[in-house]
C-alpha cells in the first residue's frame, strides 16, 4: 500500500526537522524518514555554542528539543532507510523494506556520514578501541591515551571532549596547520592535556589482545614511521554525501552533494536539497534549519498553487 503525503522529509537531523516543523504548521501532511536516531550530527557532538539564543547546549538535547518540536504540529515521524526516489508530478519513496511513499514535494536531508582512513585494522577494532563518537564512546578511556585525526572543526571539538576523560589527546593533523576555526584551536593549543603531532598521516591501527594498542604514523616530508601508544583512535577526517538513493536524479555535483538554488530547489521540480547534504560553504545546525524552512515554504506555495 503505497502511504500518501503532501510532503515527504527524508532525514530527521535539524534541516528535516526544521521543514517538518515549517512544513507541518503550514498544515501539509508531512511525513519525515529516517533510518537512525533523529538529530543527525547534532547527536553525536557534546556541546554546540552557536544555536543563536543559547550560548551553551549540549548536541543530544538540542536534538531532542528539535524532534519534539518537529512531530508538535502533526508531522509524523516514521523509520525508512529511503533506497530510491521515482520522479513524476507525484514523487514515488521507495524503502528498503518495500513500503513506499508518495508525495508531490520531497525534501532531502539526509545530511553526511564519516569518512574512514582506510588503513589497516580500522574496520576490525572498530568498537574496540576505534569510534567514529568521541561523545558516545569518549569515557571508556578514562585515564589512558587517545589519539584523534583530523585538524577540522569536528577533530578539534571533540578532543577538547575528550580531555574530560583521556590522560592525554593526540591530535594528529597532515598539514603543519588546523583547518578548525581560529576560536577551537585557541581552546586546543591552551590545553594542557592536548599534543599535536602535525604533518604526520596514519598508516596502521595496532591491535593488542583484540583492542586498539596504537598507532603507526608517517612523517608526510621524509616518510619517516613513529609509533604512538594510544587506547583509542577517533577518526575526524571529514565526511561524504548521503545521497546513494539519488544519483539517477542528476541532481547531485560530482561529489555527490545536492545541488540546489536560492529556493533549495533541484533541478527536478517539487525535489528539493537541505542541510549538509547539499553543495554549499558552511555546515551548521543553523544553515541547516535555514534551508529546512526555505524548502518547506516553497514545497507549501507548489503544492497550494
Ligand atoms: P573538515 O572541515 O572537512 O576537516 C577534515 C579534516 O580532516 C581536515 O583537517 C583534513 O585535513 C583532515 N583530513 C581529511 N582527509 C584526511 C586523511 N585521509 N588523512 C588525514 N587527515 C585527513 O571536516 P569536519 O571537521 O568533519 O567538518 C565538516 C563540516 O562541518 C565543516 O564544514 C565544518 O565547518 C562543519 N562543522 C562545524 C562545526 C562548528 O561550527 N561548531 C562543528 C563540526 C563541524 P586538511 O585540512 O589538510 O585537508
Amino acid at each position: 500500500m503505497d502511504l500518501q503525503y503532501d510532503v515527504i522529509i527524508i532525514g530527521a537531523g535539524p534541516a528535516g526537522m526544521t521543514a517538518a516543523v515549517y512544513a507541518s504548521r503550514a498544515g501539509l501532511k508531512t511525513a519525515m524518514l529516517e533510518k537512525a536516531a533523529p538529530g543527525g550530527k547534532m547527536i553525536k557532538t557534546f556541546e554546540i555554542q552557536n544555536w543563536p539564543g543559547i550560548k551553551e547546549i549540549n548536541g543530544a538535547d538540542l536534538a531532542y528539543q528539535m524532534f519534539e518540536h518537529s512531530t508538535h504540529f502533526g508531522a509524523e515521524y516514521l523509520y525508512g532507510d529511503v533506497e530510491k526516489i521515482i520522479d513524476g508530478p507525484i514523487k514515488q519513496v521507495v524503502c528498503a523494506d518495500g513500503q513506499i511513499y508518495t508525495a508531490p514535494a520531497v525534501i532531502i536531508a539526509t545530511g553526511t556520514r564519516e569518512r574512514l582512513l582506510g588503513i589497516p585494522n580500522e574496520k576490525e577494532l572498530t568498537g574496540k578501541g576505534v569510534s567514529y563518537c568521541a561523545v558516545c564512546d569518549g569515557s571508556f578511556f578514562r585515564d589512558q591515551p587517545v589519539t584523534v585525526i583530523g585538524g577540522g572543526n569536528s577533530a578539534l571539538e571533540e578532543s577538547l571532549y575528550l580531555t574530560q576523560f583521556a590522560s592525554e589527546v593526540h591530535i594528529v593533523i597532515r598539514r603543519d596547520v588546523f583547518r578548525a576555526e581560529p576560536i577551537i584551536q585557541q581552546a586546543i593549543e591552551q590545553n594542557p592535556k592536548i599534543d599535536i603531532i602535525r604533518s604526520h598521516v596514519p598508516v596502521e591501527i595496532l591491535e593488542q589482545e583484540g583492542k586498539v594498542g596504537g598507532i603507526v604514523l608517517k612523517n608526510v616530508h621524509d616518510g619517516q614511521r613513529m609509533k604512538l601508544e594510544t587506547k583509542a583512535v577517533f577518526p575526524y577526517i571529514g565526511a561524504d554525501p548521503c545521497t546513494e538513493f539519488a544519483q539517477d536524479l542528476g541532481i547531485l555535483d560530482e561529489r555527490g552533494y545536492i545541488l540546489v538554488n536560492n529556493n533549495m530547489e533541484t533541478a527536478r521540480a517539487g525535489i528539493y536539497g537541505v542541510g549538509d547534504v547539499t553543495a554549499k560553504t558552511l555546515r551548521q545546525v543553523v544553515t541547516a534549519a535555514n534551508d529546512g524552512a526555505i524548502a518547506a515554504q516553497q514545497a507549501f506555495h507548489q503544492i497550494k498553487q
